[in-house]
């Protein structure tokens, strides 16, 4: 019998084909808990980026969810998620997650994408450094906009011309995703789609 991560109250077992494949090792919250997330599956679309899906909004229960991991610095809470991400991924992609800044680590309010797609077992690969040392919530949209690349393809990477997936936490303005978009479709890539967690 397992524990939601959330709440405490016991998960009763169901037994289904994904558990017998021990595919279903992350379904870790309750039913009461996961209805009180509510998806969002919007698509976006730009110029710079082809496509971006975000899963859920950000709603009472987001805030509570990103709160307690936080404070619990508790990775295994990143596998909450893991099935759904699992879901919109597809096996042959290539993933990148979007980089932090080392310095911002320590002030992040949500733990490294790379938590969230490890705990969902999807291979990733990072392709982009990040060349932005300002603080991103401290500039205006129009200031953003204006700045350099906030990004830069690692030394040594060759990007292939094919289809890449940039994972991120949160999508807010995009500014971040149209970026990272434009600096791997600069370096060859010839589709560039997104997937965050959230929707602010
Ligand atoms: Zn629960």
């Amino acid at each position: 019998m397992n524990e939601c991560l959330l709440c405490e109250q016991a998960i009763a077992a169901t037994p289904s084909w994904q558990s017998l494949l021990g595919l279903d090792k992350q379904t870790n919250i309750c039913q009461d808990c996961s209805k009180k997330f509510q998806r969002a599956d919007n698509k976006i679309e730009s110029d710079s980026i082809d496509q971006v899906t975000t899963l859920y909004t950000y709603n009472e229960a987001m805030r509570e969810y990103l709160h307690q991991y936080k404070f619990l610095q508790d990775v295994q809470l990143a596998g909450i998620f893991a099935r759904e991400l699992r879901t919109h991924i597809p096996t042959d992609a290539l993933v990148v997650p979007i980089p932090i800044h080392p310095e911002k680590k320590i002030q992040r309010t949500f733990a490294h994408v790379d938590e969230l797609l490890k705990s969902a077992h999807i291979p990733y690969t990072h392709l982009l450094e990040k060349v932005d040392t300002g603080a991103m919530g401290e500039k205006s949209k129009a200031e953003r906009l204006a700045m350099k690349p906030l990004f830069i393809v690692k030394n040594g990477v060759t990007i292939q011309p094919r289809t890449y997936i940039l994972i991120d936490d949160i999508y807010t303005t995009g500014t971040t995703l149209r970026h990272a978009a434009t600096v791997l479709k600069q370096a060859g890539a010839t589709r560039v789609e997104a997937i965050t967690l959230i929707h602010a």
